[in-house]
């Protein structure tokens, strides 16, 4: 970042604090306080659910439940024991991050609908047992809750309580910010991108699924507590569905992924009931967005930026809402078909929320760059990879001619097919060891059972003199075997610097509290890791991609980028599934290069590649299957002149 764009953004900043600071005093209407705390508390509980909804990729219909959960643990601590605010806050927090992780450990186990049915119901559940258990929560009665009070004094006014909320809302934003920028922010999105590719980098999806859960129900925690007191009075209907659909709304309309996104999704939902109640002034906030879009799109046409089908819809759409306001006076329940539309509205042209829409529309025609702050000159982070290597524990160093992995008698079975039909295979420790053979003759499959994708139905797999079989993927990642995929695997919403910075998770040490208090550990380890991930970058001669987003790379660049972040893991062996496909000759012959690299680094590679005069080029050894069995086994120039392996593979490519 240059320095200007700096002080821009720290007096939008300045002026904001300033802004929310004042605004009690200089409205002065107890109402409008109000309405502003509640956005604040709602904007609170919309950070947390942005990290599971936004950064994870899951659905949580469970987040009113826990909102719930926390208001009521400060009614019930109030009530039954008279704690005071600086108590009932931490403990709300505590007490539903508890119930996140109660939800999270069954629910995450299954995925798409059946999450959000799993969580429908909690929030349910949670529903119900406040109703029923009467003797805690007064059940339909509600639980009355004076405004804190501090040091025995009189309870807070409003606008007291309002900076008190303003307070939090700020530091939450900055927790929760620099936790989404850190490892684990990094941890929750590439669960989303690639759950696979995670595991196999070390990063357990489940356990960063449930750390998701939990850091999310402590924001709702907080803020139910905070909701509480606002109001003064908590009963169980308010944690009910619709507030949940409510709350999900605001993340899909403000924009998912950021924390601007949720303060406007919170002001969205908080606003337009509101607004919809008085038709008078929806009218006029109907007819300024029909204009505003009319507007939008005529400019847009008029630069040919989009196509007029584009802009049919959404204008038409909008023109017929502000006619629609002028037409409905007789109707009742018009309130929930507007909800409706805007939803329909917003899902089809809204993707990315207003925010969003807003970035594309200031972005558009300019290429964003994104430059990389090492804190080092790149000379010295140049050669990360051998330093690594050489600083490191002489893992890769150990005497050659031993076997690395040890493979006997292992039998893959899917349904009648068995893909992997009693194979040995016995991979020496710093060699390039090749697998080839015709499509469908299991060579991807004894990757995936040598990364623990797969359980082998029968037979043994030592790594290091270790058995492996029936350990989680993430385990043996982080063991030293690190891989890549033959359909590329990247984590594509994130850069290539920071795919990399996946993979060298396993050097963070930081928890939870060293992000949010940015701790000199933290920032350490930080610092280094992004040195080292330059270093690598640059090793697979990709320094000047670090800040492209990897879906937008090239194909050829995205399986370097997949190497790269594969090394980062600091491997031992290194599997390679087709890394040649798609590579235009240059990049093979670079590729080749980078291979030979790595394993004068010390490290062990098992290449799969159907390039014969890239097998033929750098392997050791070659083991060939065909139809899940090992046909041969020898060095490339015998390997070239088996009758079997002719008959079954070489004979059929261009070798
Ligand atoms: P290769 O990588 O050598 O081209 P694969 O290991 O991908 O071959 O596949 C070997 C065989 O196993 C193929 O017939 C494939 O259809 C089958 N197979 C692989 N994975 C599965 C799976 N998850 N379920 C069922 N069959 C599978
Ligand atoms: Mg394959």
């Amino acid at each position: 970042m240059d320095k200007k764009k700096v002080s821009k953004n720290a007096i939008a900043i300045v002026v904001g604090l300033v802004a929310l600071a004042v605004f009690p005093v200089l409205s002065g209407n107890p109402y409008y306080i109000h309405l502003v705390e509640t956005i604040m508390i709602y904007a609170i509980l919309l950070f947390g659910l942005d990290i599971v909804v936004g950064y994870t990729g899951q659905v949580s219909l469970g987040h009113a439940g826990l909102f719930g959960v926390g208001a009521y643990t400060a009614g019930v601590l109030f009530m039954k024991l008279g704690m005071p605010f600086y108590l009932t806050a931490p403990l709300s927090i505590v007490v539903t991050a508890a119930f996140g992780a109660v939800l999270a450990l069954p629910a995450l186990r299954v995925s798409g609908p059946y999450l959000a049915m799993v969580t429908l119901a909690f929030g349910t559940i949670i529903q119900i047992l406040i109703n029923e258990m009467d003797f805690l929560t007064s059940g339909p009665l509600g639980i009355k809750i004076p405004k804190p009070s501090f040091g025995g004094g009189a309870p807070m006014n409003e606008t007291q309580y309002y900076w008190l909320v303003a307070a939090l809302l700020v530091v939450s934003l900055v927790v929760v910010h620099r936790v989404l920028k850190s490892h684990l922010g990094r941890a929750f999105e590439a669960l989303r991108d690639s759950p696979v590719a995670s595991d196999c980098m070390g990063v357990s999806v489940y356990r960063y699924k449930v750390y998701a859960f939990v850091i999310s129900a402590g924001f709702a925690g907080l803020a139910g507590c905070l909701y509480s007191y606002s109001e003064q009075y908590i009963s169980p209907n308010t944690y009910n569905f619709e507030l949940t659909i409510l709350f999900l709304l605001a993340i899909i309309m403000g924009g998912r992924k950021t924390r601007l996104g949720a303060l406007i999704g919170s002001t969205i939902i908080v606003m337009l009931p509101k607004l919809l109640d008085d038709i008078d002034s929806f009218r006029i906030v109907a007819t300024a967005l029909a204009a505003l879009v009319a507007l939008g799109a005529g400019y847009a046409l008029s630069r040919k930026t989009v196509t007029p089908r584009k802009v049919a819809v959404p204008v038409a759409g909008t023109i017929g809402l502000a006619a629609f306001s002028y037409g409905i006076n007789t109707l009742t329940d018009w309130r929930l078909t507007i909800f409706g539309l805007m939803i329909l509205l917003v899902v089809y042209y809204l993707q990315d929320g207003v925010v969003g829409f807003v970035r594309k529309f200031l972005m558009h025609g300019r290429v964003r760059t994104v430059t990389v702050d090492t804190g080092k000159p790149v000379e010295i982070v140049a050669d990360a990879i051998v330093s690594v290597r050489d600083g490191g524990d002489g893992k890769g160093h150990d005497a050659h001619d031993t076997p690395i992995l040890n493979v006997r008698d292992v039998v893959m079975q899917f349904s009648g097919l068995k893909a992997l039909n009693h194979v040995d295979l016995s991979v020496r420790r710093g060699t390039i060891h090749g697998l080839i053979g015709p499509n469908g003759s299991g060579k991807s499959t004894m990757m995936n059972v040598l990364t623990g994708i797969y359980v082998p139905t029968a037979g043994a797999i030592e790594y290091a003199g270790q058995s492996i079989v029936g350990r989680t993927s993430s385990g043996i990642a982080l063991s030293g075997i690190a891989r890549t995929f033959q359909n590329v695997q990247l984590f594509g919403e994130m850069t290539a610097l920071e795919n990399v910075l996946v993979g060298l998770h396993h050097t963070f040490r930081s928890n939870f509290a060293d992000v949010g208090l940015m701790s000199a550990r933290y920032r350490a380890e930080e610092h280094a890791a992004r040195v080292r991930a330059f270093g690598m970058l640059r090793f697979v001669g990709l320094e000047n991609a670090a800040g492209e987003e990897a879906r937008s790379l090239p194909y050829g660049k995205q399986r370097l980028l997949e190497i790269a972040r594969a090394l980062a893991l600091d491997p031992k062996v290194l599997l390679l599934d087709e890394p040649a496909a798609g590579l235009t000759a240059p990049d093979i012959k670079e590729l080749v290069t980078i291979i030979r690299k790595v394993r004068d680094h010390g490290i062990t590679v098992v290449l799969i590649e159907h390039h014969m005069d890239v097998v033929m080029n750098v392997c050791d050894t070659v083991s060939v299957l065909d139809f899940g069995q090992k046909i041969a086994e020898g060095k490339p120039a015998e390997i070239q002149s088996d009758e079997k392996v002719i008959e079954a593979y070489l004979g059929g490519i261009a070798a």
